[in-house]
């Protein structure tokens, strides 16, 4: 597996880019994970970094981008945060991924049996969570608008998914770059959500 330098970043097309990690999570998925010499790929990354995709994802220890997707070093920018929520930090993050170094698809990826999830479900509040739980909050009228009567475990479901949405709208009502580089289509933008119990990664897609 060959490290990415300028020329082939900018070869990639935005859907070759979501190909790439489904590809890769299909390799993680058979246990076929590409054999990289990685020590070889930290000298080939000493000097610039191309990677081809963005990952906004929780910081839950079983949801590691670069193993789920099985990527090397300079493949992927990794932004981890609980509840993969969009705050300013990570609109800049993921600008500086896409505008200034290149990336060609940013992922929101959620994923099931998120404790910030069922933390904003419940509504848990301790110490600084509820900068997260009341991001994630924000979604749940809109659910219960359609379902009344929703079980609690289906509810955590549901918030699961609509919170990527959610992400994927914040980041391109609230940066005009992101939302320019989409439209000329430049990048792309989409939701995922991991699965824990199986390694499966489905994109949202329209
Ligand atoms: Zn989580």
């Amino acid at each position: 597996m060959r490290t990415l330098t300028k020329e082939l970043q900018q070869d990639i097309t935005p859907q070759r880019a979501i190909d790439l990690l489904k590809e890769g999570n299909q390799r993680f998925l058979n246990n076929l994970k590409f054999n990289r010499n990685l020590l070889q790929q930290v000298n080939d990354t000493s000097e610039s970094q191309h990677p081809f995709a963005v990952i906004i994802s929780c910081m839950d220890s079983r949801t590691s981008a670069e193993l789920i997707f099985d990527q090397g070093l300079g493949d992927v920018f990794s932004i981890r945060i609980a509840g993969n929520v969009i705050n300013e930090d990570i609109l800049a993050s993921t600008e500086f991924g896409c505008k200034v170094v290149g990336a060609k698809v940013v992922v929101v990826l959620g994923h099931t049996s998120c404790g910030a999830i069922k933390g904003a479900v419940d509504d848990v509040d301790l110490g600084h969570l509820h900068f997260i739980t009341k991001k994630i909050q924000r979604c749940i009228p809109k659910i219960k608008a359609t379902d009344k009567f929703i079980s609690p475990s289906d509810l955590v479901t549901s918030v699961t998914t609509e919170n990527v949405i959610q992400g994927v709208q914040d980041l391109k009502a609230r940066s005009s770059i992101l939302e320019e580089m989409e439209y000329t289509k430049k990048i792309k933008i989409v939701g995922g959500v991991y699965d824990v119990s199986s390694g499966v990664v489905t994109f949202l897609e329209a």
